[in-house]
């Protein structure tokens, strides 16, 4: 593992970030997650430009060009070593005296590069278990802000009933997990929720829409309720870390018999052909 802070690459326990960091006085910052795959980032563009995006979404001002970053993470990753990685990125409004109004100082930039989380195979046998919840995030969702409190409730609620992940409900539709995209399958037809800002736009969500459309099944960008979903033939959740993960069971409710279906099986084959084996272009 590797820690990088403010142009110097440090060990990842080394003690160096200023008290008046605005990242943890205010959360004022933005995070992106990137899987490293034998020394192969996966999908490296895709999430530049989503950190790209939130940035300007909160008026900050990257320190770095995205071909800097990338130099950064290709770096990083060398130095850790690893060949198979998480790299966290984290940039925030920079170091300054407390106090609301945007700083006049230049953002800090901060990333770790450490071994991937262990997922138990049992998860992508079996399924997993979740729960769904009210939705009680703000109204810029689609922002990969360092705001995650909402999300860590989420997380523990579910993880306290012996859940998985959280599935997040507002005004009666499923919105998405506390740090997953949310699908469902319903008579051969795909279905996730579609890009507002009441979602983040998930870059492992975009890759299984267009695995779906390489393998030429059908998908809609629909919004559904928690009802649909618990009737689903089946259910899966999407991220970096965990790929595709089939669902078992809604609020105690299985989904078809419980095991993972055929189309999400269909689905994460096809996204690793693409993404990660990238036996096919
Ligand atoms: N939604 C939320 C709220 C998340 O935190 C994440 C993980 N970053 C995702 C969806 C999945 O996004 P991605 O596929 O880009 O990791």
């Amino acid at each position: 593992s590797i820690g990088f802070f403010n142009g110097e690459f440090i060990d990842i326990y080394k003690a160096v970030i200023p008290i008046e960091e605005r990242g943890h006085q205010f959360g004022d910052g933005i995070y992106e997650v990137i899987k490293i795959i034998d020394s192969k980032p996966i999908l490296l563009d895709e999430h530049l430009i989503r950190l790209e995006n939130s940035a300007s979404s909160i008026l900050l001002e990257l320190p770095y060009t995205i071909i800097e970053i990338k130099g950064i993470i290709m770096e990083g990753i060398h130095q850790s070593g690893l060949k198979n990685a998480e790299v966290y990125v984290q940039i925030t409004r920079g170091v300054s005296p407390r106090n609301h109004l945007f700083p006049d100082v230049s953002a800090s930039f901060t990333m770790t590069v450490k071994p991937s989380k262990e997922i138990p195979a049992q998860y992508y046998l079996q399924g997993i278990s979740t729960i769904t919840l009210r939705d009680e995030r703000w109204a810029n969702c689609h922002v990969k802000s360092l705001n995650l409190l909402p999300n860590v409730m989420a997380k523990q609620i579910a993880a306290n009933s012996g859940s998985f992940e959280a599935i997040q409900v507002r005004d009666g539709k499923v919105t998405e997990g506390s740090s997953t995209n949310v699908f469902a399958v319903n008579n051969g037809i795909i279905y996730t929720t579609p890009l507002t800002s009441n979602i983040l736009p998930g870059i492992t969500r975009q890759a299984i829409l267009q695995a779906a459309k390489y393998t030429q099944m059908k998908y809609l960008e629909e919004n559904f309720t928690p009802e649909f979903l618990k009737e689903a033939d089946e259910a899966f959740l999407t991220s970096t870390s965990v790929d595709i993960l089939p669902i078992r069971s809604v609020d105690g409710k299985l989904i078809g018999n419980g095991n993972p279906g055929r189309i999400t099986l269909e689905l994460h084959q096809a996204f690793q052909r693409l993404y990660v084996t990238r036996e096919v272009n």
